[in-house]
């Protein structure tokens, strides 16, 4: 299997921004800012073409440097139509941008899977507005209307954990967003965890005292990442996030008394 990120863009703001308080200096640039990436991964597996989460989408604001989805995706060699399943780790904006302008769905030929909870809490029948900061700065749609072209045909699931195509596992872990889910990939006594937005920065993982403005549960969240964080440290697991600037992988070690990020 091979994970290859699809950065739809990357930003660089004061830490602050979005957690809360500042990063140790390995994890910021050299003025201090944390580059936040947006964006999604594609799974290669031997029989199947998974595109997990979609990025912001078309229409962002164009002095910002977003939208770079679709060529990340051709460079992976991969056309729309390639695509057979795609999995929303859950539904916020940023997460669910190409797959439909609204109208027409992007990756025409793939089923699209997402949790029941998520798309219950923000698409229907009685949707939550996304309050969170972002939405509007990136001109992006709410999600009930992007995602309307979806609403007969996607696939929604409420077990713990649900294999959607063989070795790729989406798992229910709540806080970031009710419904929100990590990616877990195995292939022969390998294995590589794909957060989303269980943490938005290693630091968050080594630490548990971080929490985010756009969680909508902090305190769940908080338990969720710390649950993770336990489960993948020293299990050899290959560790990626969506908003990690660059979406670097790491592992996750410990050296007995406390928490190191090793990238990979
Ligand atoms: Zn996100």
């Amino acid at each position: 299997m091979e994970i290859i990120p699809l950065s739809d863009g990357e930003l660089r703001i004061p830490a602050t921004g979005l957690l809360s308080r500042d990063l140790p200096p390995e994890f910021t640039d050299e003025s201090g800012l944390m580059p936040v990436n947006f964006g999604g991964f594609l799974v290669r597996t031997p029989d199947h073409t998974v595109v997990v989460d979609t990025g912001i989408g078309g229409g962002a604001l164009p002095e910002l440097p977003i939208g770079t989805f679709p060529e990340r995706l051709r460079a992976a060699g991969v056309a729309p139509g390639d695509v057979d399943t795609v999995i929303f780790t859950h539904l916020h904006f940023d997460h669910v941008g190409w797959a439909t302008d609204g109208e027409s769905v992007f990756f025409e030929n793939a089923t699209h899977h997402a949790h029941a909870i998520d798309w219950a809490y923000w698409v229907g029948p009685d949707p939550h507005p996304e309050t969170g900061p972002g939405r509007d700065d990136f001109g992006a749609i709410p999600a009930p209307e992007r995602l309307a072209p979806l609403a007969d045909s996607i696939v929604l699931h409420e077990d713990e954990r649900t294999e959607i195509v063989p070795g790729v596992t989406l798992r229910h872990a709540p806080g970031h967003s009710p419904g929100h889910c990590v990616i877990d990939v195995r292939q022969d006594g390998e294995r590589a965890v794909i957060l989303a937005d269980a943490a938005h920065n290693p630091a968050q993982l080594l630490a548990a005292d971080y929490t985010c403005v756009v969680d909508v549960d902090p305190g769940l969240a908080r338990a969720t990442r710390e649950q993770l964080a336990e489960e993948l440290t020293d299990s050899g697991a290959l560790i990626t996030m969506t908003h990690h600037g660059g979406n670097r992988l790491g592992r996750l070690v410990s050296d007995g008394r406390c928490r190191r990020w090793v990238p990979a």
